[in-house]
């Protein structure tokens, strides 16, 4: 029986009040509106329906994956033969003594900053035009304009294979750039607690409109995309590398490495994650020919042989 008629069974008995849906198209839970179907999706409500959900697909060797915005991901055209598990139902956050914040996973950076900023919070301005969820953030060590995930969250309550549900907090975590321990453990965050400082509402208000008019200057944020589609190689702007190489504007198909900002591959109507790949890849060959600089993608590549 495939692992999914399994799933339908097993799991209207065991959570009856989970959100599930049946070939869900992923180019509707992307940013760059783009994918096949997941097999199965999954919106739990709570961490602690989330936690069960995982206990479960551990214990039926379900295959499961979780996503956050979906604003660093680029799924195949086929789609994903997986339990898709969203968190953005996850949207929880409070005060939390001192000047700290409890938010769940699927709080959006953008609303999460804005809370921050009401509370005479400071530390979070960065974070606010970042399209992505708290969850997603704290797995990626997401970061810009000089702050990082890693410089605010003090402890992380998540669920790791094998231990369930733990509470993480300082060197565990592993923060590097662009990435966590959660990319070796395969844990899913279920909330995180953030150490913040006390700040002025009104400059916390000026620096993230700042910050803003600066991304909407430089970025293509008028087009789907997942961000910059390529890792900062060492010593490099990955960005500058593939200018000079006179890339820009370069399509295959509907996707293009955007005239606005090199560092960007857009979709500019109907691209498929096909037309996606065959850009990063030409991207690739020419900065390497050209530069001597091999570029990784920061985009994160879903579906069969990722
Ligand atoms: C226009 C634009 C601008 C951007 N600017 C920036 C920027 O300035 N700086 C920056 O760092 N990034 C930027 N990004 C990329 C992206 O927003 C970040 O990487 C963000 O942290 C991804 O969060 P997400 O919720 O969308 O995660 P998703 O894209 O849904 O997932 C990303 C990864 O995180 C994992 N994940 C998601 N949720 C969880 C969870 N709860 N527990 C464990 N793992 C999880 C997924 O499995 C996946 O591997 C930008 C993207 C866009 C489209």
């Amino acid at each position: 029986m495939p692992w999914y008629e399994d799933f339908d069974r097993v799991i209207a008995q065991a959570l009856p009040g989970l959100s599930v849906s049946r070939e869900e198209p992923m180019a509707g839970h992307t940013t760059f509106r783009i994918g096949g179907p997941a097999r199965r999706m999954a919106f739990p409500a709570s961490p602690e329906e989330l936690g069960a959900l995982l206990d479960l697909a551990e214990k039926e060797g379900w295959p499961w994956l979780a996503v956050g915005n979906g604003s660093n991901l680029l799924v195949r055209d086929e789609g994903l033969d997986r339990l898709v598990i969203a968190t953005g139902r996850l949207e929880h956050m409070e005060r939390a003594g001192g000047c700290g914040v409890r938010a769940w996973a699927g709080v959006s950076l953008a609303r999460l900053a804005v809370f921050a900023m009401e509370e005479g919070l400071a530390g979070l301005a960065f974070a606010h035009g970042i399209p992505g969820s708290l969850g997603g953030a704290v797995y990626m060590n997401a970061g810009a304009y000089g702050g990082e995930m890693c410089q605010v969250v003090d402890t992380v309550t998540a669920w790791l294979p094998g231990r369930g549900v733990v509470e993480l907090g300082g060197e565990a975590l592993a923060f590097g750039y662009r990435r966590s321990c959660f990319e070796e453990n395969g844990g899913v965050v279920l909330y995180a607690d953030l150490a913040l400082r006390p700040g002025d509402s009104q400059a916390i208000r000026r620096e993230m409109e700042e910050l803003i008019r600066r991304r909407r200057e430089k970025q293509p944020l008028e087009y789907p995309s997942a961000g910059s589609t390529f890792k900062r190689p060492e010593g490099y702007f990955a960005a500058a590398l593939i200018e000079q190489c006179g890339l820009k504007g370069t399509a295959v198909g509907g996707a293009m490495v955007s005239p606005k900002h090199a560092g960007f591959v857009i979709n500019t109507g109907g691209a498929t994650c096909r037309d996606v790949l065959a850009l990063i890849g030409r991207v690739q060959d020419t900065v390497k020919r050209e530069t001597g600089v091999s570029l990784e993608p920061e985009v994160r590549i879903l579906g069969e042989g990722e």
